[in-house]
């Protein structure tokens, strides 16, 4: 044990410096641009507001403005309300158990006074003017009268200036950008009948209107394709009532970004719920693919506690509403005759891909072989001597490695050789705010895979060439997939569909459990695991080998 030297004595207990309490207060409400966004439109939406508009500079690490109609302030409330927790949404223990606005901590301003220079510009509907008051660097300025509409107007320069080492964290303005974005979609889906309008460098990214449906709404803000094939569903048991609409599970894509859930009007981010929702659709769905929803849950608010995370994000519920979630899906989807669609487009796919690959591909085989000393577990697991041990290889899982990594090997060939291949007639294609705007970021890479593009009107594109190797594809899926392979955080190499098809093809032509193996056979399905790039898993991710070292099988043994 360390003596603690005079060097490491425990130093004495101090009471933080207020600003710096505030800081650290305000790295748990506010760790982007979009949390910022999140808390004045949630603002503003207490307030009653129905046009909101936002207007972004740099991706709003310069500068955010949110302008609202709300109800505004009075001079006594602008003066208090940049305070910590300083609130006029609750007052009391019980209220804490009956929240019916966004806001009740009374920390959001405060939080993001800490770290930015922020003026908060209000109008009461009654009043004559307005008040004005800027907090710059915990320093509050005079408040001085202002003329303005009724309403209130948020500006927040500079954030995280002061704060360099949360600025570093940030990622680059798309991404911030994109965030900002989906915050507002999020809200948008729930708050149909509100206006708002998002601005970023003096350009208008987003205008929603009040929606004359639901589907509407869905089609605008979420994407044309998952409002055209979308289930509603509405589903009630004992207390909680879902509603809403899922994709069909060949609309699926591969990041979670479109999946959308809010309860009692409020947008949460539980991935329990999520996950309760993916179970919903069983097999319906391939591994690794993600369904569309916009799903709204309505739940007792007294059995709800929204107080358990400070940026609201994550609520707690009292009773297990995951099961009620999955069954409602499940339902929803056996209501609607939903089968497995998935396979027979998979066998379509194959057929086209599957042909072309064929006759560049001579798949491997394990009947080429020669020698070995590889014992064979029921058909189904080879024991195989290592270095320092053993493994257990899983003979399909292995095989389907082998022939995945063979099958994009020569489809990658194929996809530099290929030429880009010019439709009959142009596509027009069209996207939601958050996709046009990767779309732009990204357009020189597509043009470089071979896509013929170019804006046609806001947010649609019109799509003249695609490459190659998609040829015969539905166009727009294309261009979802290569959108979200762009921006997902996983390393995705290839876009959904032709991954999943490849898999498939995989699958189907290794060998499976059950085949008993020759011991040359055994040899060289393993040599060949390990040449390949990631022996590690198969194509849907399961582990093609288990290793045993001898420390470990030492131990068991209970040897020294
Ligand atoms: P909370 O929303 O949890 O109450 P905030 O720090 O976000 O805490 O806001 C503090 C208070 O300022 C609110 O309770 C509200 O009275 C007032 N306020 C903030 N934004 C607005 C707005 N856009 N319109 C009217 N009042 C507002
Ligand atoms: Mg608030």
């Amino acid at each position: 044990m360390k003596i603690r030297t005079k060097n490491h004595r425990m130093k004495t207990i101090k009471l933080l410096p207020k600003n710096l309490i505030a800081k650290i207060a305000a790295g748990q409400v506010v760790e982007r641009p979009a949390s910022v966004v999140k808390e004045l439109i949630e603002n503003a939406l207490d307030a009653g507001a129905t046009e909101i508009s936002i207007d972004l500079v740099e991706a709003g690490l310069s500068e955010i403005v949110v302008t609202d109609n709300g109800h505004g302030m009075s001079r006594d409330d602008l003066e208090a309300c940049y305070l910590p927790h300083a609130t006029s949404k609750i007052a009391t223990v019980d209220d804490l158990l009956n929240i019916h606005s966004f806001g009740f901590r009374g920390e959001a301003l405060a939080s993001i006074a800490a770290v930015s220079t922020i003026t908060i510009a209000s109008k009461q509907t009654s009043a004559v003017g307005g008040w004005q008051v800027t907090v710059d660097k915990g320093v509050v300025q005079e408040v001085e009268p202002v003329g303005m509409p009724d309403g209130t107007k948020v500006t927040v320069e500079r954030l995280f200036a002061t704060v360099p080492a949360r600025k570093k964290f940030m990622k680059s303005k798309n991404t911030e950008l994109r965030h900002c974005l989906d915050v507002v979609t999020a809200l948008a889906l729930i708050y149909r009948d509100v206006s708002f309008v998002v601005n970023h460098n003096g350009v208008e990214l987003m205008r929603t209107t009040s929606y004359d449906s639901q589907l509407d709404a869905l089609s605008s803000l979420v994407s044309e394709v998952f409002a055209h094939g979308a289930l509603p569903i509405d589903f009630s048991q004992d207390v909680v009532h879902v509603s809403g609409f899922l994709g069909k599970p060949d609309a699926s894509r591969s990041t979670e970004r479109h999946q959308y859930v809010s309860i009692n009007q409020r947008p949460v981010l539980n991935p329990e719920l999520k996950k309760a929702v993916k179970k919903g659709y069983g097999t319906l769905l391939e591994p690794r693919s993600y369904p569309q929803f916009v799903l709204h849950i309505d739940y007792p608010i007294e059995s709800l506690d929204v107080n358990v995370d400070p940026r609201k994000e994550v609520v707690r519920f009292d009773t297990e509403i995951h099961d009620v979630l999955a069954h409602a899906v499940k339902e929803a989807l056996q209501e609607h005759d939903v089968s497995y669609s998935t396979s027979s487009a998979l066998r379509d796919m194959d057929d086209v891909l599957g042909e072309r690959m064929k006759t560049k591909t001579k798949p491997w085989s394990v009947k080429q072989l020669n020698e070995s000393e590889i014992a064979q577990l029921h058909n189904v697991y080879l024991v195989v001597e290592s270095e320092d041990g053993l493994l257990l290889v899983d003979q399909h899982a292995a095989h389907e490695r082998i022939l995945f990594e063979q099958l994009y090997a020569s489809y990658n060939e194929e996809r530099e050789e290929s030429k880009k291949s010019i439709l009959d007639t142009s596509v027009i294609i069209k996207l939601s705010a958050a996709d046009a705007h990767i779309m732009d970021e990204y357009h020189d890479t597509f043009t470089n895979l071979g896509f013929d593009m170019e804006a046609f009107g806001k947010n649609e594109y019109k799509v003249d060439a695609i490459p190659t190797v998609f040829e015969g594809r539905d166009v727009q899926a294309v261009v979802h997939d290569m959108l979200d392979e762009v921006t997902s955080p996983e390393e995705v190499e290839y876009d959904n569909m032709t991954h999943r098809t490849i898999t498939y093809i995989a699958c189907r032509s290794a060998i499976m459990a059950g085949d008993a193996l020759t011991q040359n056979e055994r040899r060289q399905l393993v040599k060949k695991l390990f040449e390949c790039e990631k022996p590690y898993t198969c194509p849907h991710g399961r582990p093609t080998f288990i290793k045993m070292t001898q420390k470990e099988l030492d131990r068991m043994f209970k040897r020294r």
